[in-house]
């Protein structure tokens, strides 16, 4: 893939990518975006700064309009990369306006997080321990989700995540598109992998 116009995406995603000034997909997004369009499992060996954010959510959105009612369900280590990847999120969503997100995170208002859950959301962006604690209270489901992201899953499992990782994974279908992006590909991620992913497609 050269270009984003070969994709022939969603006249609201085209719309959005030259509003941000995406001419041209980085070398990640080249290889990855054709992939997860075909709804195949994506495992991509990258680095923040490569443009991997916009290479799951640019086909993560096409999806969800094509499937309507389902939801995305991204999880990242850390508040500060949540919040880069909503940015990455409303930015393309931003003639979407039935494409609601969520941000959910440690350290700010389970409240305003709880209700912004009431108004069914079609992506949620969360750290795993926010998530743990929204999901004991019954207070989201994940039951519709259709698309799973993890990024920078080898810093997850360093934070040590993994716990949360697999009550997370017992509430998501096992019907579902999957995308793993990991700067590092230790043994314990080819496990992660192996466990969660089907027959992926492995981009670097
Ligand atoms: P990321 O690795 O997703 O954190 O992205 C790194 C930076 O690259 C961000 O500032 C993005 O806005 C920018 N970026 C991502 N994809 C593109 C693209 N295709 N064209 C220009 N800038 C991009």
């Amino acid at each position: 893939m050269k270009s984003f116009q070969e994709l022939k995406l969603p006249v609201a995603l085209e719309k959005a990518l030259l509003a941000m000034k995406f001419e041209t997909p980085t070398p990640i997004q080249a290889q990855a975006i054709p992939v997860a369009m075909s709804n195949r499992d994506l495992i991509g060996c990258a680095q923040t700064g490569t443009g991997k954010t916009a290479a799951f959510s640019i086909p993560m959105i096409a999806r969800l309009l094509r499937a309507q009612g389902r939801t995305a369900l991204v999880l990242v280590p850390t508040r500060e990369l949540a919040a880069q990847v909503m940015e990455v999120v409303r930015d393309l969503t931003v003639h979407l306006p039935d494409i609601r997100s969520v941000l959910l995170i440690g350290g700010a208002s389970m409240q305003a997080q709880s209700s912004a859950l009431r108004r069914s959301p079609r992506i949620l962006v969360a750290t795993p321990g926010r998530l743990v604690d929204h999901l004991r209270r019954g207070g989201v489901s994940l039951s519709k989700t259709e698309i799973l992201v993890l990024d920078e899953a080898d810093r997850m499992l360093d934070m040590g995540f993994a716990p949360q990782l697999n009550e997370i994974l017992r509430f998501v279908p096992k019907a579902r598109q999957t995308m793993l992006f990991s700067a590092t590909m230790p043994p314990d991620i080819q496990k992660l992998a192996n466990s969660i992913l089907k027959d992926p497609i492995k981009v670097a």
